[in-house]
This record gives C-alpha cells, structure tokens and sequence, in this order.
C-alpha cells in the first residue's frame, strides 16, 4: 500500500479475484472485514448459489491474495472498542498515514443497501408525509430492480408522484400513518395497483417486553430488502416519525447501529438505545 492510499482501495480488485474464482454460475456478496494487526487486514466474501450462501473466501486486504484462514487475536473487550473506532476510521480513509497503527483487532460485520431517500417536504404534506415517503423509497428501490410498475420511471428521481399516491394507499390522516395500515398499504399498491405478490410483516417492540429484533433487522437487511420503522410519540431516537431502515453495522464487541433514510437524507442510529418502535418488514414476491 503506498503513501495516502487507504487499503480498502483493494476492496474492488478482490472483489473482481473472488467472482473470477466462483464462476459466472455463482455470486459473491456480504463483504466482512477482519482485523488482525497493523499489517494484517482480511475480507471475508460469502459465495453463494441461487441466493445460499455455499462458502466464505477470505483475502488479505493489503496483499490481494487469498489465505486458507484468518488469524484472530485475542484481546480484552475494552481493547477491542478501541480498535473498532480506530478501524472504521481507518476504513473511512480517516487514517491514510501508512505509519498509523491500529491495535488491537476488531471484527465487524455491516451490510448497507443502495436506498432513495426521498424528501417528504416535497410531498403533499410536509407534516404527514413520512410514511409515504418511507414506502416511496422502498417501492422505488424494488421498481429499479425489476418490479417496474411499482412507479413511473420519469417520477425516480424526486418520488413526488409516488409520495402523493401512496397518502391513499396508507390512508395517511392528518395525524400521519398507522404502521398497520402502512404494511397494508405496501400491499395494495404492490399487489392490487401494480400486479406483483409482496408480503409485509409487523413486528412491534415495546420496552416492558424486554426483547429486542436486531436479528430480524440484521435478517432483512442481509435478504436486500430495505424496510420501514415506526417510532411512536416520544420514543427515540424519533418520535410520532416513520423512517426506512437500509443498513446495519455490528461489531464483535456488541456495538450495534442502524443506518435509515428520512427527511431526503439519511443517519446511523445506535440501536442500544433505540425506543419503543414497529419494524414494517416488506418482502418482494413474484
Ligand atoms: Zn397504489
């Protein structure tokens, strides 16, 4: 790695090594990274067959060859936090100073889907627009990936036409969308108004429960498939707000975030401290 060259500049080259070696027949996906030392950075690349994962491939990150197996240090957990923030900056090109070391290891996992965020101001209602446009952006992501009546093709960029729709297919009210009329709502337009088979399913966490859905979350977001999340008055890190959930990232010392689209932008969220919410999970069908 040369001067100012962060090492995950390698990231496509190994991308490109590891689908020359599974063959046009198969697909790589789920790219982990694994730290071992200053000098010792991995990939690990799921393979898969038919969307099932059959295998993992690991590469060094800096030297672009394939190893049999990653060497893990073991380490205190308090070191690890350490290393974790020093990694992602690394990862980031915070760090770009090849003299930097980074110690301990640290070992993540994050996956981060290519999601719209479209801007609810733009809607018919800047105040109740949230749900429409949690469900915009995710009809959007699905209409550019082959269920192409979901929306016009001119309306892709902003999403207005589609925002506006969906106010009636939600039955957004003036006090906003309920989460299970949401989840209905998914499913007239995807089904009744466009002719697909999408399923939705509504998993509501409340605190006194004392069960938390990361690994539902984790789930979804691994299938590719981007979902929506109601948080009800005076939860956190929202309140009386519906957001789309796109990404995830977790670390081996049990840092948790999420990563969702609202208001046309998006923000990493610390699931720790999430509040009470409902996951609005939207699965594509035929
Ligand atoms: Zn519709």
């Amino acid at each position: 790695m040369g001067a100012g060259k962060a090492p995950t500049d390698n990231i496509d080259m190994i991308k490109e090594m590891a689908k020359k070696k599974v063959g046009s027949d198969k697909h790589i996906d789920g790219i982990k990274y694994l730290y071992g030392g200053p000098m010792n950075l991995g990939v690990q690349i799921d393979i898969l067959d038919k969307g099932k994962v059959i295998g993992k491939s690991i590469y060094h990150l800096q030297g672009q060859f394939e190893m049999d197996q990653f060497s893990d240090l073991k380490i205190s957990v308090e070191n690890k936090k350490k290393a974790k923030e020093k990694w992602a900056g690394f990862l980031e090109s915070k760090i770009t100073k090849p003299q930097s070391v980074i110690s301990p290891m640290d070992v993540y996992t994050n996956k981060d889907l290519s999601v719209r965020s479209y801007n609810q101001a733009y809607s018919q209602n800047n105040n109740t627009g949230c749900g429409p446009a949690a469900a915009a952006n995710i009809l959007n992501y699905w209409d550019e990936r082959g269920y192409t009546n979901l929306q016009s093709d001119n309306d892709r960029t902003n999403g207005i036409n589609l925002m506006n729709h969906m106010f009636g297919d939600l039955q957004t009210s003036i006090i906003g969308t309920d989460p299970s009329a949401w989840a209905q709502g998914m499913k007239t337009h995807a089904n009744s108004h466009s002719g697909y088979r999408f399923t939705t399913q509504n998993y509501t966490y409340d605190a006194s429960l004392g069960s938390t859905f990361w690994g539902y979350m984790v789930n979804q977001i691994n299938a590719g498939h981007p979902f929506g999340m109601f948080f009800p008055l005076n939860s956190k890190p929202y309140s009386w707000h519906i957001v789309t959930c796109r990404g995830y990232y977790q670390s081996s010392t049990g840092s948790k975030s999420y990563h969702v689209n609202t208001w046309g932008s998006d923000a990493w969220q610390d699931y720790d401290s999430i509040g009470n919410h409902t996951l609005m999970f939207v699965i594509p069908g035929s």
